[in-house]
C-alpha cells in the first residue's frame, strides 16, 4: 500500500510566497529572484513530504497564483487583450490574475469565482479560440525536471480537461463539442511532452464530477476522455475527483481506461463507498482512497479510517490501494508546529497539512499491523475533544437542541411589523443608509496593533475608537443619510471580532489558508460549545446612538457566516453549531434592543457559499437549518425593531424563497456589478430591499445623475415603498475622500427621486 496526497499548500508556512510576489509587484525584486525563491520554497516542501514518508509526491500543484490560471497558460488560453500588452510571460500571467494598468495600458483581470464550496477562489479562463499548448518553458515541465533532479517519486497534477472546460467562459465561436475535441488533442500533446520525464502517473483533477451531471455532461466527459485515453504516450492516468461523491458517473468512469481513480471518502464518503460496494472496482487499477480530510483541521480518527479500509478490503486487494487525502491540502494551514501560544492539549487535537502527511504514513502502518497503543492514544485525544470541560456547556447544548427541533417564527407578520416600525422610525421614502463599515484608516489599524501588543491600554484604545465613531456620526449627519452606522472601527474582520468575544472559538497565530493569489485568511477554529459571556457590541452602538437623533444600526454578523468562515468541530452536526452561534447572536440582538437600538443588521455575507454541490441536497442538508439559525437570532425582537440583513453577491434566482424565509424586514445586497440583472430575480421579493447602487471596488465617484438613473431603473422594477438606497458593501476598504463624495451624490440622487414621485 502506498501513500500520496492530492496537493499541498503553496503560500509558504510563513506566507513567504505572498512576500516574494508582492515584492515583485512593487519592483523590489527581479523576475529571476522571484522564480528562484519560489522554486526553493517548492523544493523544500517536496523534501518535507518525502521526509514525512509520503510515497508519491504531486508536482505542479504549486502555483504562483492559481492552478486554473496555470492550466489556461499551458493551453495558451490567453485572451487577446492581455497578449496585446506585449509583456513577458510572467507579467502576462500576473496581468490575467490582477489586471494591468500602466503607461496608458489598461486590461482588467480575469473574473474570480469561488472554487466549489471552499473559501478558495480561482480565476475564470476565457476561451477565445482553440487550444495550442505552450510546451516551451512551462512550469509543469520545470517542476517535473526539478523533482527528477531530487530523485523524487513524483506525479504531475493538472486540472482535468472536463473541469477546465466547464469552469471556463467560452468566448469563442466554437461549440462545446468542437472545443472538447481540441482540448483532448491539446492534453494529448501535453502527455506526449511528458513522455520525456520519468513519472509513472499523470493526475487529472476532475472535481466537477462531484456536481450534478446531466446526460449531456456525461456525454461530453466521455467524448473528451475516449480520445484522450486512446493515446497515453506511456503514462498512466489518475482520474482525481474530490469535494463529494461521483454518483452520476461512477458506473461510466470505471469502464473507461483510467489506470487509477481518486475518490473522496470524507465528503460524500458514504455514497462513494456504496458505489464501490454496489458496482465494484476494476481489477488491476489503483484506487486512491481519500481518507484524510483535506478541508478540516482535526486529527484523523484512525479507528474510523480502519473501518473504511476494512470495507475497502472486501472490494479490492490491498496492492490496489493508495492512501490519500480527500482533496488538496491547499484548504488547511501548514503545520501545528508554528503555533506557539496554543496549549498542548488543544494542539494535539489538530492536524494541519504537515500533520496529515504523518497521519497517512501512520494509517498505512496501522492497516498492515494495527498497533493497539497508537489506536488507544488516538481515541483518547478524540474523546478528550468531545468532552473537553473547557468548552462543555450543557445549557447551550440543550437550548440549541431544543431550538433545532422547534418552529421558529417571528410574530407578528411582516405587514404588522412594518406599520409598527414606520411609527417609531418615521423614515422618508427611499431611506438612505450604508452597509456598516467606513474606511479603516491606517491610524485605526495602528491603534489596534498597539492595543494587541499592550502598547495602548484598553481605555486609550476605546477612547480613540470612540473619537472615530463621533466623527463618522457627524459626517453621516452632514451628508444627510437617514439610517446611520457606527463604522465598525473596533473590528478587524467581521468573523474574527465575533469569535474573539464568544466562548468556543480558538485562534491560531499562523493558521493561514490561501483565499486567492496572494491573499490568505486565518479562519477561527470552533473547538467547542459556543456561548456569549457578555454583550460586546452594545457599548459601541449605544455610544454612537447617543450622538444623534437619527437611528443607528446595531451591526452583527450572522451565525451561518460565522460558521462558514471558521473550521467547524465535527463531533456535533453543523445544524447544532449554527444554532449555538445563533443563540449567542440572539442575546446580542436582545441586549441592543434593550439599550434603545431600533434597527439591527445581521450580516449573512456568506450564506450562499456553502450550498451543497448537488441541488437535491440544498434544502435538507443546508438551507433548512441555515434559515432556522438566522431566524433564531431575531425572532424574539419586538415588532417595532427593524431587522436588516445583508448579502455580498447578487445571484438570487435560485434562492429567492430562502431570502423570504429569513424574514428580515430589510435585505441589502451587492448589486452594482451585476448590471442590475438581479432586479428581475428580486421583483418577487416581499420585504424591504436595498440593492447596492454603486460599486465600491474602485475609487471612482459616481455622479448624481448616474445614481438617479440607476434608482429610476430600480423604481421601475421594484416596489418603491420597499426600496432602500445604499451602496454595495465594503466601504472599509476605500479612502475617506471618495467615500464621502460618493455618498453625498447618493443622498442627492435619492432626494431627486423623492421629488419626482
Ligand atoms: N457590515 C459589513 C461591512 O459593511 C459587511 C461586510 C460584508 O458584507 N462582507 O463591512
Ligand atoms: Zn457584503
Amino acid at each position: 500500500m502506498q501513500t500520496t496526497i492530492v496537493g499541498y499548500p503553496r503560500i509558504g508556512a510563513r506566507r513567504e510566497l505572498k512576500k516574494y510576489t508582492e515584492q515583485y509587484f512593487r519592483a523590489e525584486i527581479t523576475q529571476a529572484e522571484l522564480l528562484l525563491s519560489a522554486a526553493k520554497l517548492r523544493e523544500a516542501q517536496w523534501l518535507r513530504q518525502k521526509e514525512k514518508g509520503l510515497d508519491i509526491i504531486p508536482v505542479n500543484d504549486f502555483s504562483l497564483y492559481d492552478n486554473m490560471l496555470d492550466m489556461a497558460f499551458l493551453l495558451n488560453v490567453i485572451p487577446a487583450r492581455y497578449r496585446e500588452l506585449g509583456l513577458s510571460a510572467l507579467d502576462t500571467y500576473f496581468a490575467l490574475a490582477r489586471g494591468h494598468q500602466k503607461d496608458g495600458q489598461d486590461a482588467r483581470a480575469l473574473k474570480m469565482r469561488k472554487w466549489f464550496n471552499t473559501n478558495y477562489h480561482y480565476l475564470v479562463p476565457e476561451i477565445e479560440a482553440g487550444f495550442k499548448p505552450n510546451l516551451q518553458n512551462n512550469k509543469l515541465f520545470e517542476e517535473c525536471a526539478a523533482a527528477e533532479n531530487l530523485g523524487l517519486n513524483y506525479r504531475p497534477a493538472l486540472i482535468g480537461p472536463y473541469t477546465f472546460l466547464r469552469f471556463s467562459l467560452n468566448k469563442s465561436a466554437q461549440s462545446l463539442d468542437a472545443l472538447a475535441d481540441e482540448l483532448a488533442a491539446a492534453y494529448s500533446q501535453i502527455f506526449s511532452a511528458l513522455a520525456a520525464y520519468n513519472c509513472a502517473y499523470v493526475q487529472l483533477d476532475e472535481p466537477a464530477l462531484a456536481l450534478d451531471l446531466t446526460a449531456d455532461d456525461i456525454v461530453l466527459f466521455e467524448r473528451i476522455y475516449a480520445r484522450l485515453l486512446a493515446e497515453k504516450h506511456g503514462q498512466k492516468i489518475l482520474l482525481q475527483t474530490y469535494f463529494g461523491d461521483i454518483r452520476d458517473i461512477y458506473t461510466r468512469v470505471i469502464t473507461l481506461d483510467f489506470d487509477a481513480i481518486g475518490l473522496d471518502l470524507v465528503e460524500g464518503g458514504q455514497r462513494n463507498l456504496e458505489l464501490l460496494e454496489k458496482y465494484g472496482f476494476p481489477a488491476g487499477k489503483k484506487l486512491q482512497a481519500g481518507l484524510v480530510n483535506g478541508k478540516n483541521i482535526w486529527r484523523n480518527d484512525y479507528q474510523k479510517s480502519l473501518v473504511m479500509l476494512n470495507r475497502l478490503a472486501k472490494i479490492l486487494p490491498q496492492e490496489q490501494l493508495v492512501l490519500s487525502t480527500s482533496c488538496s491540502l491547499l484548504h488547511v494551514p501548514y503545520s501545528v508546529r508554528y503555533e506557539q501560544k496554543l496549549a498542548e492539549k488543544y494542539k494535539q487535537r489538530l492536524a494541519f497539512a504537515e500533520e496529515k502527511l504523518e497521519e497517512l504514513s501512520i494509517l498505512k502502518n496501522l492497516a498492515i499491523n494495527p498497533d493497539g497503543d497508537i489506536l488507544r492514544r488516538n481515541q483518547e485525544i478524540i474523546l478528550a475533544g468531545q468532552n473537553d470541560p473547557d468548552f462543555l456547556n450543557t445549557q447551550v447544548r440543550e437550548q440549541a437542541r431544543q431550538s433545532a427541533a422547534a418552529e421558529i417564527v417571528r410574530q407578528p407578520d411582516f405587514a404588522a411589523r412594518q406599520t409598527a416600525q414606520q411609527k417609531t422610525l418615521k423614515l422618508p421614502p427611499l431611506p438612505t443608509t450604508t452597509i456598516g463599515s467606513f474606511p479603516q484608516t491606517p491610524e485605526v489599524r495602528e491603534w489596534r496593533k498597539a492595543y494587541k501588543q499592550g502598547e495602548l491600554t484598553a481605555a486609550e484604545y476605546k477612547k480613540h475608537i470612540k473619537e472615530k465613531i463621533k466623527t463618522v456620526i457627524a459626517r453621516q449627519e452632514e451628508l444627510g443619510l437617514d439610517v446611520l452606522v457606527h463604522g465598525e472601527y473596533e473590528r478587524n474582520d467581521m468573523v474574527e471580532y465575533f469569535g474573539e468575544h464568544l466562548q468556543g472559538f480558538v485562534f491560531t497565530e499562523n493558521g493561514w489558508v490561501q483565499s486567492y493569489g496572494t491573499r490568505g485568511v486565518k479562519p477561527p477554529l470552533i473547538f467547542g460549545d459556543v456561548s456569549r459571556p457578555a454583550a460586546f457590541t452594545v457599548e459601541w452602538i449605544k455610544y454612537a446612538q447617543s450622538l444623534t437623533a437619527k437611528p443607528v444600526k446595531g451591526m452583527l454578523t450572522g451565525p451561518v457566516t460565522i460558521l462558514n468562515w471558521s473550521f467547524p468541530r465535527e463531533d456535533i452536526p453543523l445544524a447544532e453549531i449554527a444554532c449555538q452561534i445563533a443563540l449567542a447572536i440572539q442575546a446580542e440582538v436582545l441586549d441592543l434592543e434593550k439599550n434603545g437600538i431600533k434597527i439591527i443588521q445581521i450580516d449573512e455575507a456568506a450564506l450562499r457559499e456553502k450550498l451543497p454541490l448537488r441541488r437535491a441536497d440544498w434544502q435538507k442538508d443546508y438551507l433548512d437549518w441555515a434559515v432556522k439559525a438566522f431566524r433564531l437570532t431575531h425572532y424574539l425582537a419586538r415588532p417595532e425593531t427593524q431587522i436588516h440583513t445583508h448579502m455580498c453577491y447578487s445571484e438570487f434566482e435560485d434562492i429567492i424563497e430562502t431570502l423570504k424565509a429569513l424574514d428580515a424586514d430589510v435585505l441589502t445586497v451587492e448589486a452594482a456589478r451585476s448590471n442590475l440583472t438581479l432586479l428581475s430575480a428580486l421583483a418577487d421579493y416581499d420585504k424591504g430591499i436595498g440593492p447596492g447602487v454603486y460599486d465600491i471596488h474602485s475609487p471612482r465617484v459616481p455622479s448624481v445623475e448616474e445614481l438617479a438613473d440607476i434608482l429610476r431603473k430600480m423604481r421601475a422594477r421594484l416596489d418603491i415603498a420597499k426600496l432602500w438606497v445604499n451602496p454595495d458593501c465594503g466601504l472599509k476598504t476605500r479612502a475617506e475622500k471618495e467615500t464621502l463624495a460618493s455618498l453625498r451624490n447618493m443622498v442627492a440622487a435619492a432626494a431627486m427621486l423623492r421629488q419626482e414621485n
